[in-house]
């Protein structure tokens, strides 16, 4: 490949793409270049937003051709920024975000650039759903190509898991489909190696039967009965079906909620199944294990449940965090959950532990890259803050409470829930995260795919 030595101008791409490329000089160029995470400031070259399939692979070339970075950009969610880069050429698909629901074959088809509103909006008429994360406006395109964990894991498993087929511009320029026919060893690294392979342009996704009420909700304690609330946890899903998936956050709520300004643990749940009266009892199993101080349980629209963290975690937040997994519950690892569970603010930091198994569980390590598939909980540590002068104390919680869980971590991070590391750390090691066989599997479908790196802004499977 011969790179171009002549620094290029924003108006050289203009001429060759559909879609608007805004470069340092152009109005909307703040708006353009920023992400979810405002502790993020890069300054590309410039940004270029899709309008078709064309325009991915033109703007591939063109990165290639003239030495630019690329960096990759869905819904912009990544903590770590992984959708810009200084200096370089940010491709946006946000303009690409049509669904279309084939309701005989219970197949979704989602282009790139969708949030999970655009997936949930298109498929609740259906009375279909596809399992993804928990925040509405987070990208379909990041989350899946990480894995995908949210509130129907234990029932349907990861967002990656329900991949029927994937439509992607490779470093190439050209086009292909990866399914479990097609480019076999593609696919497989599609569920989990994150975005080294290409630019996906479009995800299928099997969706499945549901609601559109969910039987949820959310048993609130105060300090004094977080022991028994924890070990509850430890107790009653030792033997919970896989419709029942819970995630329990440790917060402050916001000064103008119900139950005042101290930290609190909300123990939420979902029920993904049509028999509400087997919800019911476990739920009734939990109530009498920790009976909780207040509780918010009933029926609720699915798009209105997958929408009620979006005001925890708006676009802007200044952002860092981490994740590391347990398999117990003990009383060492409860310490650390409610010392540092006393420590949160608002706005400041909380963390939320998942209960995993189910059908996540039970597909085997080596049939996707996503790792440590035997762990029964995920940690997410997150601080989330608006003053800079805050940075250094929200990021030595997240550390810190990370190196508290260190001696019970069964391993196995997950690349979407990591934070951006100071300049000159490498961040994740992909070797520790995949594991050798696993990493190895993905390098040697990086050098077939993309032997020269292109796609190196993201969790980077190096080719060599
Ligand atoms: C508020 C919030 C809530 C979250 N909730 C959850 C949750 O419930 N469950 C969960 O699992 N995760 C969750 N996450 C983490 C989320 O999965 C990651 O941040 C993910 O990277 C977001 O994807 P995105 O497309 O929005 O990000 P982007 O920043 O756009 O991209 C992230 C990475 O994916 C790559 N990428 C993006 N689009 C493409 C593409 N079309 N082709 C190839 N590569 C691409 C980029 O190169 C980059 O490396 C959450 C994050 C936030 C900020």
């Amino acid at each position: 490949m011969t790179v171009s030595t002549q620094r290029p101008e924003p108006g050289d791409l203009r001429t060759r793409v559909t879609g608007a490329v805004t470069g340092p000089q152009d109005p909307g160029y703040d708006e353009a270049r920023a992400v979810w995470n405002a502790m993020i400031d890069c300054r590309p070259w410039g940004v270029v937003r899709a309008a078709d399939v064309g325009d991915v692979a033109t703007t591939i070339t063109f990165a290639r051709d003239h030495g630019l970075d690329l960096a990759v950009r869905g819904g912009g969610h990544n903590v770590a920024g992984k959708g810009t880069v200084d200096d370089g050429l940010v491709l946006d698909l946000a303009d690409l975000h049509a669904v279309s629901v084939d309701a005989a074959a219970s197949t979704v088809r989602v282009e790139a650039g969708a949030s999970l509103t655009h997936v949930d909006a298109a498929t609740e008429p259906h009375g279909l759903v596809v399992p993804a994360g928990v925040v509405s406006t987070t990208g379909i395109a990041g989350l899946t190509l990480g894995g995908g964990v949210g509130w129907l894991t234990r029932r349907y498993g990861l967002t990656a898991d329900n991949l029927v087929s994937v439509e992607l511009v490779t470093a190439d320029g050209g086009q292909l489909t990866a399914s479990e026919t097609e480019h076999p060893d593609l696919f497989w690294a599609l569920h989990g190696g994150g975005g080294n392979f290409g630019v996906v342009t479009a995800f299928t996704f099997r969706a499945y039967s549901h609601g559109p009420q969910l039987f949820a909700g959310n048993f609130v304690y105060r300090q004094d009965r977080w022991r028994q609330a924890w070990t509850a946890l430890e107790l009653w899903t030792r033997d919970l079906p896989d419709e029942m998936t819970t995630i329990t956050t440790s917060l402050t709520p916001p000064p103008a909620a119900e139950m005042g300004d101290e930290p609190l643990l909300l123990l939420g749940f979902a029920w993904a199944s049509a028999d509400r009266a087997a919800g019911e009892a476990q739920v009734r199993r939990l109530r009498e294990l920790a009976p909780p101080d207040a509780e918010e349980v009933g029926d609720t629209r699915w798009v209105e449940w997958q929408a009620a963290y979006d005001f925890l975690l708006p676009k802007g937040v200044r952002a860092y965090w981490r994740n590391t997994s347990f398999d117990r519950l003990d009383d060492a690892v409860i310490d650390v959950l409610l010392r540092r569970g006393a420590e949160q603010t608002w706005t400041g930091t909380a963390f939320d532990v998942h209960h995993l198994g189910g059908a996540f569980g039970r597909v085997p390590e080596e049939a996707t890259p996503f790792p440590n598939r035997a762990a029964r909980f995920w940690l997410n540590m997150y601080g989330f803050w608006s003053d800079v002068a805050d940075d250094a104390s929200r990021i030595a919680f997240v550390r810190g409470m990370s190196a508290d869980m260190e001696p019970f971590s069964t391993g196995g991070q997950y690349i979407n829930w990591q934070g951006a590391e100071p300049t000159g750390h490498r961040g994740l090691d992909p070797r520790a995260v995949f594991g050798p066989t696993k990493h190895q599997r993905l390098v040697d479908v990086k050098r077939r795919y993309d032997p020269e790196n292109v796609f190196h802004v993201n969790q980077n499977i190096a080719p060599v």
